[in-house]
């Protein structure tokens, strides 16, 4: 069967090549084994990268707008390809030609196999990120059956050969198709295509080796970690098949929204609030930092709204290596609202005693001040 290109990439059987590699780009990132190791990931990225090259292949794609599948080894010279087993034609061309493997049959299989990798997601608070914190986690996997040490054997004993396929892993079948009775390669369901059985299967994992447990697990999470950031430990996932090597757990790290900070790599940012006379007269400010310090944020006299001060190795920790970012602390002067009749009357005096009259400026008038919210957005963003 011809495989769904279009429907692979989400995108319909118009799109441009510009359209298709923005679709492949998508999910690469969704489903990239950098990003997710799970096995239904990788297969996801398999099929994606395939889709891509197929469509963009423009002699490729015209195979596909026909209907059939340049992919497919049942199309071309049948044989090389890995073979989307299970259907028609792959196995049938895989008989006449006598096709050496691929397909649903197949070399035997190991029954002994390495683990599949883990995925956790941890929240975290800031503050954790901070310090660095050991967290105890709780992890669903399989792991190895103790009443058979993984052997799957009641006894212990070694596994023997498969009597239905004689340790081949596969059998033969004769079907009828539409180019008469073919032998067909199958699987061995007895031994799964690994050949071997287990003569007297371990009651408590039926001869897998493995069970599936509850397991608590030391998490470290180093100071200066970030959002999205995943920890490997190695050999923490599932125990593999036949009491085969463990797989990796990763752990991937969610960071909580802070209350007032908001991180920018290992900077921090806060607002910090002052009254229009603090930041007229100048002022200092403690904003206390995510390990229970201070840090003094110092302002000049006639501080702006909106002004920026930094303090040095007053952010996060960067991580695995000395230092730390800064801290930023953004201006914001607060005008009082209602005044008593005292403050009123030392406003008025002080409007009396001013040289710099209150004037009307328009955002254009300020772009010769220095120090103004426009030229200071421009100065961000380019002109
Ligand atoms: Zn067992
Ligand atoms: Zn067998």
């Amino acid at each position: 069967m011809a495989r769904d290109y279009y429907g692979i990439l989400g995108v319909d059987q118009n799109a441009s090549d510009a359209e298709i590699k923005k679709a492949y780009r998508r999910l690469a990132r969704k489903y990239h084994p950098d990003v997710n190791p799970s096995e239904e990931a990788a297969e996801k990225f398999r099929e994606a990268s395939l889709a891509q090259e197929v469509l963009t292949d423009p002699e490729k794609r015209r195979i596909v707008d026909a209907g059939g599948d340049p992919e497919d080894p049942g199309f071309g010279r049948g044989g090389a390809g890995g073979g989307f087993g299970g259907g028609g034609f792959g196995d049938i061309f895989d008989a006449f030609f006598g096709g050496g493997g691929a397909g649903a049959g197949g070399p035997r299989v190991s029954r002994v196999r390495p683990g599949n990798d883990a995925l956790l997601r941890l929240d975290v608070t800031l503050e954790e990120c901070f310090t660095g914190v050991q967290r105890e986690v709780t992890v669903d996997t399989a792991v190895l059956c103790d009443v058979c040490e993984g052997t799957g054997s009641k006894s212990k004993a070694a596994p023997v050969t498969c009597p239905t396929c004689q340790g081949q892993g596969q059998v033969m079948e004769v079907q009828q198709s539409i180019l008469g009775r073919v032998q067909v390669a199958r699987t061995c369901q007895r031994c799964q295509g690994t050949g071997e059985i287990i003569s007297d299967p371990c009651e408590e994992c039926a001869g897998d080796g493995r069970v599936r447990s509850r397991r608590d697990v030391t998490v470290n999470i180093p100071a200066g970690i970030r959002d999205g950031m995943r920890i490997r430990m190695s050999g923490a996932g599932e125990v593999g098949p036949g009491g085969g090597p463990s797989g990796d757990l990763y752990v991937e790290v969610s960071v909580e929204e802070h209350p007032y900070f908001v991180r920018d790599n290992d900077d921090l940012h806060v607002t910090v609030r002052v009254p229009m006379v603090e930041a007229a007269l100048g002022t200092s400010v403690d904003v206390g930092l995510l390990d229970g310090t201070d840090a003094t944020v110092s302002l000049d006299p006639g501080t702006q709204p909106e002004s920026v001060v930094r303090v040095r190795g007053a952010g996060m920790p960067h991580l695995r290596r000395e230092g730390h970012g800064n801290l930023v602390a953004h201006v914001d002067v607060s005008v009082p609202t209602d005044l008593n009749s005292r403050q009123r009357e030392l406003l008025e005096e002080l409007r009396g005693a001013g040289d710099d009259a209150a004037r009307v400026q328009t955002s254009g008038d300020e772009e010769n001040h220095s120090g103004g919210l426009f030229s200071r957005l421009k100065q961000k963003f380019g002109r």
